[in-house]
């Protein structure tokens, strides 16, 4: 297999979740690039679109479909919607994900349980639902977003459900890559850093604090994280499951 070849996605059928904005969008455009049909699911159809739209300029197919990832029967729907128009899936990026910052003290249950729901809970239901089109074809690579947020905790915002919630999403790759090795259904992770996205650019009071904690002193693009998630869905990525790629700027090594 020539590198180029390890890189293909040509001809392979992807979702992702999370896909209208940030990183599930520069993901997505990618992914196209790479060659693969990309549906795009979000809670937020008008942006799914707008990114459909972007990939409608390469020769790929493309699909928006509006599913709240914390909600069984709406992913039961999603993917009913991505096999109807692509007839299987051979890559899910298990992206979608929200962030809180509440005192752990003062943090409500409501709280607690929705950053639970949508990056825990939302990457096991639609992992579930890939893995089960993925092992019976024997063949699928399934990437979840994690963060360095599941290794280390970070200051000075307080967000007790994030982290718990990515180290979560790390042991779960580990599992589900141990349980569906025998399938030939690869599971991976990405731990990105600080990202300039709507998460955490809205959060300008405490951008310079992160700064100056990443050595390379500067936060990452979506665009930076987007050759890791092509290498990990593509077949080059054969011998790599259960694998954490962390992305960080170095944060994490100090
Ligand atoms: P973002 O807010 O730009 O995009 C998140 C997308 O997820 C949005 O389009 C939103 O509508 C969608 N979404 C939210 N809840 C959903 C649900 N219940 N069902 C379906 N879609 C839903 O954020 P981002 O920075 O691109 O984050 C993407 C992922 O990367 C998240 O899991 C986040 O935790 C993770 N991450 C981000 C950073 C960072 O610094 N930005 C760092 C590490 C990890």
């Amino acid at each position: 297999m020539s590198v180029l070849d390890a890189f293909s996605l040509k001809g392979k059928k992807a979702f992702v979740t999370g896909g209208a904005k940030g990183i599930g969008r520069s993901a997505a455009i990618a992914f196209a690039e790479a060659g693969a049909d990309v549906a795009i699911v979000d809670t937020d159809l008008d942006s799914a679109k707008d990114t459909v739209r972007e990939l409608d300029r390469m020769s790929v197919r493309s699909l928006a479909v509006r599913a709240d990832v914390t909600d069984p029967a709406d992913v039961d729907r999603m993917m009913a919607e991505i096999l109807g128009a692509f007839g299987t899936v051979d890559i899910a990026f298990n992206n979608a994900g929200i962030c809180i910052n509440e005192k752990a003290e003062e943090m409500s249950f409501k709280s607690w349980k929705k950053v639970i729901d949508v990056n825990l809970t939302g990457v096991f239901l639609t992992a579930r639902a890939a893995g089960r089109v993925m092992i019976a074809k024997r063949s699928g690579s399934i990437i979840n977003t994690a963060s360095m947020s599941g290794h280390i905790v970070n200051v000075p915002q307080p967000q007790c459900a994030y982290n718990a919630s990515k180290a979560g999403v790390i042991m779960l790759t580990k599992s589900l890559a141990v349980e569906w090795a025998p399938y030939g259904v690869r599971v991976n992770s990405i731990s990105p850093g600080y990202i300039g996205t709507k998460m955490t650019l809205s959060a300008t009071q405490w951008i310079p604090t992160w700064e100056s904690l990443t050595p390379v002193k500067r936060m990452g693009l979506p665009e930076e994280l987007v050759a890791a998630l092509v290498y990990l869905a593509g077949s080059g990525a054969g011998f790599t499951t259960g694998s954490d790629i962390v992305i960080d700027g170095a944060f994490t090594c100090v």
